[in-house]
C-alpha cells in the first residue's frame, strides 16, 4: 500500500473506530499505575466508569482483560452508529483547520518535515487521549464534540509528534526511555501549553488546551522568560522549558 506520508507532505490524518485499540489502551492504563499511584488510570477509566473498578488488581497493576474486553465490545456494539458518524464529523472538523494548523506549525518549525508515521486518530470512550509516538497514532474522544474542542485535542498531539522528532533530534540523550521518558514528557507538555496559549494559536483554534496543574507555573515563568510576542525561535524557547523543568520538577 502506498504510504501517503513519506513526502514532504503534510500528513493527513485518518479518523478511525477500532474497539482493539481501546482494549490495549486500558491495559496500558492499568499499567501506568506502577508510576503515578493510579491517577491517569481513575482520571481515564474510572471517573467514567466506576463499575470497572471490580475487574481491576491493583496489586498486579493490571485489569482481568478478558472482561474489559467485553466490556469494551459491549459499548462498542451499543454506540456503533454514533461512532462512525463522530468519526466522519471529527474528520471534516479537522479538514477545515487543518490548512491553518500546517501553517502555524511551519512557521513554528521552519523547514522541518514531518516524521513518517500512519497518523491515525482513533475514537476511545475512556476519559484520557494517549498518543503513541512509535506510529504517530492517538486518541479522541467519541461523542464528546460539545465538551471538547477537537481541533485543538488532534493539534495538540499532532505538535507533540513534531515536538518529540525535533528534540530527539537536537538532544540525543534524551532517547534515552529509562532515564528521561518522563522528563521529556514534562518538556513537551509545557512547550504545547506554551504555544497553544499564544494569542495566533488560540485565536485560530478559538480555544486552548489547558496545563497539567503542575505545569501551571513553568509555563507562565518560560512565557515571562521569553516575552509575550510570536514564537519565533524553537531553540531557545525549548531550552527556556527544558531549564524550567529541571529546576522545578523532582524525579
Ligand atoms: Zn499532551
Amino acid at each position: 500500500m502506498p504510504d501517503r506520508n513519506t513526502n514532504n507532505k503534510n500528513p493527513r490524518i485518518r479518523f478511525v473506530v477500532s474497539k482493539a485499540r481501546d482494549c490495549v489502551t486500558a491495559k496500558d492504563f492499568a499499567e501506568s499505575a506502577v508510576h503515578d499511584d493510579g491517577r491517569f488510570l481513575g482520571w481515564a477509566i474510572f471517573r467514567r466508569f466506576p463499575e470497572l473498578k471490580k475487574y481491576y488488581r491493583a496489586e498486579r497493576h493490571a485489569f482481568l482483560f478478558s472482561e474489559i474486553k467485553s466490556f469494551v465490545r459491549g459499548q462498542y456494539a451499543k454506540h456503533r452508529r454514533t461512532m462512525a458518524k463522530d468519526m466522519r464529523k471529527y474528520g471534516e472538523i479537522w479538514r477545515s483547520k487543518e490548512a491553518g494548523f500546517y501553517e502555524l506549525t511551519g512557521k513554528l518549525f521552519p523547514g522541518r518535515r514531518w516524521p513518517k508515521g500512519e497518523y491515525i486518530a482513533y475514537g476511545t470512550i475512556w476519559g484520557m487521549f494517549p498518543r503513541f509516538l512509535e506510529n504517530k497514532t492517538f486518541q479522541v474522544p467519541f461523542h464528546r464534540e460539545k465538551k471538547y474542542n477537537i481541533p485543538v485535542i488532534v493539534a495538540h498531539e499532532m505538535l507533540h509528534f513534531m515536538f518529540y522528532d525535533y528534540l530527539y533530534g537536537r538532544y540525543p540523550k534524551y532517547k534515552d526511555q529509562e532515564k528521561y521518558s518522563f522528563f521529556v514528557w514534562h518538556v513537551s507538555e509545557v512547550f504545547n501549553s506554551v504555544v497553544q496559549n499564544t494569542k495566533e494559536w488560540k485565536s485560530f483554534f478559538g480555544g486552548t488546551s489547558s496545563p497539567y496543574p503542575e505545569h501551571r507555573r513553568i509555563v507562565a515563568q518560560v512565557r515571562r522568560e521569553i516575552g509575550d510576542g510570536p514564537l519565533t525561535d524553537i531553540d531557545r524557547l525549548t531550552d527556556a522549558i527544558i531549564r524550567n523543568v529541571k529546576a522545578t520538577i523532582k524525579s
